[in-house]
């Protein structure tokens, strides 16, 4: 239970928080809520501490990534519909996200890209958890097989991808509900946006600078390899189920 001292603080906290940066202002957990949540939009929780990942991914690395990246993402989100018609703000992120095309001229640039900030990142705190060298298993690991031959040959493959990315963006390991497919995005755009459409993400791998700069430079390969050991595949696991299912 809170305290009444305990709920001082919490309000005092937001209610500054609020007046100096919004994008300080944690919000529900990601994943469906992150697709699902509206104009304004809020800075999706990290779920776990910045140093959670280390040796893999560094605690200042992930502090100005989430707190700083994607509050950026996520403010400039929001300036862009502050500015938008009222229809356009009662749009949700995956609204927003496939209907680019339909949206005022002036924010479609602006929401395409912290839109899409907002919604690869909320995914991407979400895939990333600290798994001891752990595999996919059941569903998910004997669709890996198929598609792919095995887990080392998946691991090659996505790695391949993560490398080849020219410049900044993203390599995906996605689903269109029946197959699994290794794709890339550039920038800030997504894996469900066209032209990709409706290709739900399953793994997710970061590989603008800012991801990994601090701790590992220019060598984006030792990165990509770091990355092995910190996807959550449970949480793969339930978004393959997912999107199998629909
Ligand atoms: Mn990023």
């Amino acid at each position: 239970m809170m305290t009444r001292r305990d709920a001082i603080k919490t309000v005092a906290l937001t209610a500054g928080a609020l007046a100096a940066a919004p994008h300080f202002v944690y919000g529900a957990a990601a994943d469906s809520s992150a697709s699902s949540s509206a104009y304004p939009f809020k800075l999706p929780e990290l779920g776990y501490s910045y140093d959670a990942l280390e040796p893999y991914i560094d605690a200042q690395t992930m502090q100005i990534h989430h707190d700083k990246h994607n509050g950026a993402y996520v403010e400039n989100l929001n300036k862009a519909l502050a500015q938008a018609p009222e229809s356009v703000q009662k749009l949700t992120l995956e609204e927003l996200l496939l209907g680019l095309d339909k949206l005022p001229e002036n924010i479609r640039t602006a929401v395409r890209n912290n839109g899409g900030g907002q919604y690869n990142h909320s995914f991407f705190w979400k895939i990333l958890k600290k798994n001891e060298g752990g595999q996919p298993s059941g569903d998910l690991a004997k669709a890996i097989d198929q598609s792919f031959g095995g887990y080392p040959a998946f691991q090659a493959k996505f790695s391949e991808a993560a490398m080849k990315v020219f410049g900044s963006g993203w390599a995906w390991l996605v689903t269109d509900g029946k197959k699994l497919a290794i794709t890339s995005t550039p920038n800030q755009d997504t894996s469900i946006a066209k032209p990709n459409d409706k290709e739900t993400p399953i793994v997710g791998i970061d590989v603008w600078e800012h991801a990994y700069y601090l701790k590992y430079q220019n060598r984006r390969a030792d990165y990509v390899k770091a990355f092995w050991n910190v996807i959550n595949w449970d949480y793969a696991a339930e978004q393959y189920a997912a999107a199998s299912k629909s």
